[in-house]
């Protein structure tokens, strides 16, 4: 009998990485491959222990290797995550390459790598040494991929700096006349925190430019018609996108949190149609304490019910979450209009007919859940690369608006209501959102351009 092809996928070792690179092991699955999916140990027990999708009756066979962290250490450490990543994690997927066919059961030899652009330059040399297929995965804007593969247009532009990717100046500069202008300060490693480290992290990223410029397919999370300017830049990143992120057959897949799924949908379906605001920001952002108390009084200050993800780890420093005076009781309490969760299955939520508005911190799986299902946003970015997102969100889609910091770069409560409101009430907004979500629906159809692009790489990672 002649065995299946076997690809190996590796996510970047977060949330936002491991949940659309794990939709990418499924639609493989779905094509025929059989899979291996890299996690490293610590995320491994965070979805075991999340419940979230590791019993699918064996189509994606799970392995989970060290990351060189200890135990104890803050993952939330990008960049010294990322360093150590080479190191830790290279040597075990090289065996596992190696090593594999020689087990039965265990899906034959693994004749492909899909990898996860973020992941670094050294999963792609591990592919070539071991003379098998390799595709990069892009699993954020093809816009912001776009800033890494012309880079070397920036630095000769002078726009960035050789050496660390740092902004030379404030001029805004446009990498197409239909993309937006774009600051040097927001391109994503210049906002990533960690500045001690940018030289480091800006080589990691050329490196893996030139690495993907040698495998066989570099995919994006994105659809033509929410980009067309950045993808005609570069023909060859494929749009597969908008991957149907967090969920599997209406089951959560790939999460770090155990989703709250009866406490949200519930609550969801005893809500009047487009009446609640969600309010979510993903896995990594961390408030402060007055921003978090801004936050939950502007919610209060807007007469609209919300269901607000406060993750255990919100606040900065891992402080008690410390809501305002008497919040709680007015609020949330039995029969408020107000409903917290510690984490929510979001794809789930956004798709739900009474949701009307997001509260976003624009992460790009979070940005394309909100536009697959048409839900308008208040674009709230915090760092990387969600600045650029939130540009296509308010000046190029103009499917939301901006949350604007006042002098003290607090985003007050005034502001947060103000604007609840007004994307509550804008007809010409809702109408864009929902020409999108059409768009986005089409494209991942069969026949449409995503579903199109996604067989002709699962194809070509066929061959031998
Ligand atoms: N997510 C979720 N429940 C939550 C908050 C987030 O399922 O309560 C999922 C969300 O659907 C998305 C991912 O977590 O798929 C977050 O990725 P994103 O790129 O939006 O942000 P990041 O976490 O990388 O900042």
């Amino acid at each position: 009998m002649v065995s299946p092809p076997h690809a190996l996928v590796i996510p970047y070792p977060a949330q936002g990485h491991v949940i659309p690179l794990l939709e990418v092991a499924h639609a493989l699955a779905d094509r025929g491959f059989a899979v291996t999916f890299v996690n490293t140990e610590f995320n491994h027990a965070r979805v075991v222990a999340a419940g979230a999708g590791l019993e699918d009756g064996g189509r994606v066979r799970f392995v989970a290797v060290p990351d060189g962290m200890a135990s104890g250490e803050d993952r939330n450490q990008l960049v010294r995550l990322t360093m150590l990543m080479e190191e830790f994690m290279a040597p075990r997927v090289e065996e596992l390459v190696l090593a594999s066919g020689e087990s039965s059961g265990a899906g034959g030899k693994i004749t492909c790598m899909v990898t996860d652009y973020n992941v670094g330059s050294w999963a792609l040399q591990v592919a070539r040494r071991t003379g098998i297929r390799s595709a990069a995965v892009w699993p954020a804007s093809a816009a912001v991929m776009a800033t890494l593969l012309g880079f070397d247009k920036l630095i000769e532009d002078k726009i960035i700096d050789a050496e660390d990717g740092s902004a030379l100046g404030d001029k805004p500069f446009q990498l197409s006349p239909d993309m937006p202008l774009m600051h040097s300060a927001h391109l994503s490693w210049n906002c990533i925190g960690d500045h001690d480290q940018q030289a480091a992290l800006f080589r990691y990223l050329v490196e893996g430019v030139r690495a993907i410029e040698q495998c066989d397919f570099v995919i994006c999370n994105s659809f033509q018609d929410a980009e067309p300017a950045a993808f005609s830049l570069f023909p060859n990143v494929l749009p597969v996108g908008p991957l149907l992120t967090g969920e599997r057959n209406g089951k959560a897949v790939g999460h770090f949190w155990k989703p709250e799924d009866e406490e949200c949908m519930s609550w969801l379906d005893a809500q009047p149609a487009r009446s609640v605001v969600y309010v979510a920001f993903g896995s990594f952002t961390m408030f402060n304490r007055r921003q978090f108390e801004e936050l939950a009084l502007g919610l209060e200050l807007s007469s609209q019910a919300f269901l607000w993800v406060v993750r255990p780890d919100i606040l900065q420093g891992g402080a008690e979450h410390d809501y305002p005076e008497g919040f709680l009781d007015r609020v949330c309490g039995a029969g408020g209009r107000g409903k917290l969760v510690t984490w929510s299955p979001q794809q789930r939520v956004l798709a739900h007919p009474s949701v009307a508005c997001f509260v976003s911190h624009c992460g790009w799986n979070s940005t394309m859940e909100g536009v697959r299902n048409g839900v308008p946003f208040l674009a709230w970015p915090y760092f990387a690369d969600q600045f650029v997102n939130q540009l296509y969100i308010s000046d190029i889609w103009k499917v939301g608006l901006k949350a604007v910091a006042d002098e003290s770069g607090i985003i007050t409560k005034e502001h947060i209501a103000g604007r609840v409101e007004e994307l509550m009430g804008n007809a010409d907004m809702r109408e864009r959102v929902e020409a999108m979500k059409k768009a986005a629906h089409e494209s991942i159809q069969e026949g449409g351009s995503s579903h199109g692009n996604f067989d002709t790489f699962a194809e070509g990672m066929k061959k031998a």
